[in-house]
């Protein structure tokens, strides 16, 4: 039996061990720079990494990392030793304050959008104090954020902090305007996170499954998820076994992890950790997914953490759970007992449903990736328009503040509402709306359209910056205010006005949505190379700069990293399926067809009149496919050539990937896959759809 809770955090260098190891005064210096963003003095600093170190040292570690999360959406580490020469021959094992602080890596092979030239490819790292450092294959992590020479973020976590900063503000001005004082206030992140698992025999015989993540090819087995006999189903004992020691893994950690299940589609299965602080909650889905990874292998399965590895079937999503959170722990997506805090809530309320209707295209594009395009809109995936889901309650409510009109509560009777007369909530009473991308669970705002294998700090960054612009102009009306009652009465009637087309309570499946969605006048991004030149947009630079999350350079340089990063995936993708089909599918088809060719000549030699009807068609049937498998892949070969990713060619081949090489992908597919049910199974060159989806 293990002892969880003596388990839970021993890798981690948090409260319990900072209160056991550092003296008073430095922990408390410590608490200050974590809590308020004080600067720490060197000595402190020596202090706390000569801590770090001892506690480190004792449980066998002998280098450290400052761990970061560069713009290619993964983390990245440099290990260095604590071994430092010292007279006499010997060594010291050195951690010093400096070393915590800030690292200087050359940081040339990390994308950079041109923020950085390549002369000039010092990066620096600085330490985040506000996410505990860990302890990870042998190796003490320090969190940190990653800058260019210059101070431009070159990684996911520093908009993030920003964004929690610029959240902290306005939100603060809000609360003051109700007569509520806190300390801090920051957003919190529950992340869902959903992936397949396969054996690894099988997976290390696809080459689309080790190079791009997700199968190129694969005909329909019989059985995909109509029967829906996977979700919450008993978990297969191999499955099992991988999720108790992922658990003990992460908890080790402090990872909160909390729930397991299987999901929709065959081999797929979700992990759902207890929500925490955003940085701490995003740090810690970073860590879990690589440690997925390497459970797995341990396992002999492989986790697939791509959006759509399989056609047909679900795909997988990270379903960023959202709320706001003062430090006293107060959730302000919590709706109150009184009129007062209720005011309060549905002012927040009303202030989120503005930022997603004003920034619907900042929500699509932190959700935009090449993964991701084969996701959205498919089978369990929100659509790519983007809606809130209220709940029959909350849009009752709100429906009858924007008319004035009478409220009808079957317990508390017939009440006339406004800010001055709110009735008491009812709790979580509404449907569970899974079509939804962007809806209101009871006490935090759940965000589905991200992909399984992205980073969630852009997502969490936008949600923060485009609800704190909300806050900033309703506190700049308010704080004026001469009758505040009145003036609140009208900015939240106002609201619900002028943004109530992207409220949406319906099946967002539904085909007749996008119609209504296009007469609401909501925007309607398909696909990556649709949103994603919006991201520099003039309102959204201004939006980033005016809270200083991105400067104009700086989201110009995430906007050319992430087109960049889309075609060249789309690039490797078409490269990979040619390969298969070149070297492996047509020298695995042509002895069939000799085979076939060769059982004819031998019935006929046998006798005239044995009917060889069935070899015959097959034969013609199967020669006629691989003639338009290799017409196909000639197409795909000709329009891949034309993919360019220099910069200044990235808006054209954008296009030309979104519009010619995937729609050229998809017909070299639907031919292969047919070709693959005619042949014999050990000809075809690769596991089928059925040997991965049920093998495990
Ligand atoms: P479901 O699958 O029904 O959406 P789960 O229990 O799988 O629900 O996931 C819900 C997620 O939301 C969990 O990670 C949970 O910790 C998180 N969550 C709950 N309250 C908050 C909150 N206030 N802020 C952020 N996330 C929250
Ligand atoms: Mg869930």
């Amino acid at each position: 039996m293990i002892n969880l809770p003596e388990l839970f955090g021993s890798m981690a260098f948090n409260e319990t061990v900072m209160r056991e190891r550092l003296p008073m005064e430095a922990y408390k210096a410590l608490k200050n720079t974590m809590k308020k963003g004080v600067r720490m003095d060197m000595a402190t600093a020596n202090i706390v990494a000569n801590a770090m170190k001892d506690w480190a040292i004792e449980k066998g570690v002998t280098h450290y990392t400052h761990w970061f999360q560069p713009l290619s959406g993964i983390t990245a580490e440099k290990h260095d030793g604590f071994i430092s020469p010292c007279a006499g021959g010997g060594i010291i094992m050195e951690f010093s304050g400096k070393a915590l602080i800030k690292g200087e890596s050359d940081a040339s092979s990390f994308p950079s959008g041109g923020l950085r030239a390549t002369f000039e490819a010092r990066g620096y790292t600085s330490w985040d104090p506000t996410s505990y450092a860990f302890i990870k294959d042998g190796v003490l992590c320090i969190p940190t954020a990653f800058c260019s020479f210059s101070g431009e973020a070159l990684d996911t976590k520093t908009p993030l902090l920003r964004s929690m900063e610029a959240l902290n503000t306005q939100t603060k001005r809000i609360l003051k305007l109700f007569g509520n004082e806190c300390g801090r206030v920051f957003s919190t992140s529950g992340l869902e996170q959903e992936y397949f698992l396969i054996d690894r025999s099988t997976y290390n015989q696809r080459n689309d499954l080790i190079y791009t993540g997700r199968t190129l090819f694969g005909a329909r087995p019989p059985k995909g998820q109509e029967l829906d006999d996977h979700y919450f189903g008993s978990i297969k004992i191999r499955v099992s076994a991988f999720m108790k020691e992922l658990n003990e893994e992460l908890w080790k950690l402090g990872v909160l992890a909390k729930t397991e299940h299987n999901e929709s589609a065959p081999a797929q299965h979700e992990l759902a950790p207890i929500f925490t602080t955003s940085n701490i909650a995003v740090d810690h889905n970073q860590l879990t997914m690589e440690i997925m990874r390497k459970v797995a292998k341990r396992h002999d399965l492989t986790c697939l953490l791509h959006e759509k590895p399989f056609a047909g079937i679900n795909g997988s999503g990270k379903h960023n759970n959202w709320a706001i959170s003062t430090d006293d722990g107060t959730n302000l997506l919590e709706s109150g007992e009184t009129p007062e805090e209720n005011a309060q809530f549905l002012l927040i309320v009303c202030a989120v449903i503005k930022a997603v209707d004003e920034y619907q295209d900042l929500l699509r594009i932190s959700a935009a990736s090449c993964g991701n395009d084969h996701r959205l809109g498919g089978n369990e995936a929100p659509p790519s328009i983007i809606s809130v889901f209220l709940g029959d309650e909350l849009s009752a409510i709100l429906d009858a503040i924007k008319d004035g009109t009478v409220y009808d509560k079957k317990e508390s009777g017939s009440i006339t509402v406004g800010v001055d007369a709110l009735p008491a909530f009812p709790r979580d009473t509404t449907d569970r709306n899974r079509t939804s991308p962007f809806a209101f669970t009871g006490n935090k705002f759940e965000f589905r359209m991200p992909g399984s294998s992205m980073s969630a700090a852009s997502s969490t960054t936008f949600i923060n910056t485009i609800v704190a612009e909300s806050f900033r102009q309703f506190a700049d009306k308010l704080e004026n205010a001469s009758d505040f009652t009145a003036e609140l009465n009208e900015l939240i009637r106002e609201t619900i006005k002028k943004h109530e087309r992207i409220i949406f309570n319906g099946n967002g499946y539904d085909e007749a949505w996008v119609k209504l969605a296009e007469s609401r006048g909501l925007s309607n991004y398909i696909t990556t190379a649709d949103c994603m030149p919006h991201l520099t947009d003039e309102k959204n630079i201004k939006l980033f700069e005016r809270h200083g999350i991105y400067s104009e350079k700086e989201l110009f340089a995430r906007r050319d990293i992430l087109l960049e990063s889309y075609c060249k995936q789309v690039k490797i993708e078409a490269l990979v399926m040619i390969e298969m089909v070149r070297r492996d599918i047509i020298p695995s088809v042509i002895p069939y067809e000799k085979t076939l060719a060769d059982a004819i000549i031998a019935m006929k030699t046998v006798s005239k009149d044995l009917n060889c009807r069935t070899e015959t068609a097959l034969l013609k049937q199967v020669s006629e496919l691989l003639e338009q498998v290799s017409d196909c892949c000639d197409s795909l070969e000709k329009s891949v050539a034309g993919i360019c990713t220099q910069p200044s060619e990235l808006h054209d081949s954008l296009r030309s990937c979104n519009d010619v090489v995937l729609r050229d992908m998809q017909n070299l597919r639907t031919v292969t896959d047919r070709l693959e049910t005619l042949v014999g199974k050990d000809i075809w060159p690769y596991p089928s759809y059925g040997r991965l989806l049920y093998r495990v």
